[in-house]
């Protein structure tokens, strides 16, 4: 969490959560969260629950909300749900540093006090209701559920993942065709770049991508299973690569002299390794340096392909929501 936003939670007692990146508690009366932005420092969604309390004309809170947009430098966007207010801060442009932290004081005091004015109570996102409330976390994004609606929640969770499993592995044959079209771009790239005289190694980490990008379109989705197949077919194209780089610079030095196809070149590599150290050594070196970078390049995307594979979406309970917090918001 950006320090200087994790220090004002601290000022105002707020319950931190670092790993999650969230700040919660009430400030003013009210209960707030603050969640951090997990790529950029100054980018934070305020999040505020806010359901009239029965009192009329009842308070537009989108009229409120857009005065407050134009107001704060540094809110971005501001909407309302009927149960809840997402506020979206990013700190841009001049001095951000020094104003953002009192910018987000400011709308923080001024949203609070009118949650308080206007009388309005926290609620079930799900179905309004006040009793019962707790904090969620769901795929990293904070609700205010009761616990039936959660209950819900995590049980379409659980047959989202079920799905997935009985989705089955896919189409592997399809899968390979489209590792193999997919690692052949990036071999046609290593050679190229090698013949230019560069680092051929940088084609491995387009190697790789592509091949997992092919498995996935032809292949239906990438499974682990997938995911095996693609690195061992990119780390033998680039031993074949390699090959073909090397066999095509022996064929031009020596068609001039020799009556040989760029087949008898090709096949003659091991030997010209074998009796060259030098050769060898640059072979080596190449293949070592490709298959690091391709190992950066593959684990990005593995990642994300595992994460989504296994369906699995984290949810769990941030804190419980008591009468006085659901009822400071107003009475
Ligand atoms: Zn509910």
């Amino acid at each position: 969490m950006y320090k200087k936003v994790k220090k004002y939670a601290q000022q105002n007692g707020l319950n931190i959560q670092e790993k999650e990146g969230i700040a919660f508690g009430q400030i003013n009366g009210c209960f707030v969260l603050i969640q951090q932005d997990p790529a950029v420092p100054a980018k934070h969604t305020v999040m505020l629950w806010a359901k009239s309390g029965g009192i009329e004309p009842v308070p537009s809170v989108v009229n409120f909300l857009n005065e407050c947009t134009s107001k704060f430098k540094y809110l971005q966007t501001a909407s309302y749900s009927g149960s809840k207010i997402i506020a979206e801060f990013q700190g841009l442009g001049f001095k951000w540093g020094k104003n953002y932290v009192p910018c987000l004081d400011s709308f923080l005091k001024e949203i609070t006090s009118y949650c308080r004015n206007n009388q309005l109570v926290i609620s079930c996102e799900g179905c309004q209701s006040e009793q019962d409330v707790s904090l969620y976390q769901v795929d990293g994004v904070a609700h205010m559920f009761c616990s039936a609606c959660y209950a819900q929640v995590a049980e379409d969770l659980q047959r989202v993942k079920q799905e997935k499993k009985a989705g089955g592995h896919g189409n592997v044959i399809g899968g390979i065709v489209g590792a193999l079209l997919g690692a052949l771009i990036g071999a046609v790239l290593w050679v190229l770049i090698y013949q230019l005289g560069y680092l051929s190694a940088i084609a491995g980490a387009v190697m790789v991508i592509c091949a997992l990008k092919g498995y996935e379109m032809l292949g239906g989705r990438l499974t682990k299973v997938g995911i095996v197949i693609c690195c061992l077919v990119s780390v033998a194209m680039v031993l074949l690569a390699e090959q073909v780089s090397l066999g095509y610079v022996i064929y031009t030095e020596l068609k001039d002299y020799y009556e040989i196809t760029f087949f008898d070149a090709f096949r003659s590599v091991p030997d010209f390794m074998a009796a060259e150290s030098e050769i060898m050594s640059a072979v080596v070196r190449d293949l070592i340096i490709g298959y690091v970078l391709m190992a950066i390049g593959a684990w990005g995307t593995i990642r994300q392909a595992l994460k989504k594979g296994s369906g699995n979406i984290p949810a769990r309970m941030v804190t419980t929501i008591d009468g006085t917090d659901i009822h400071n918001n107003g009475y």
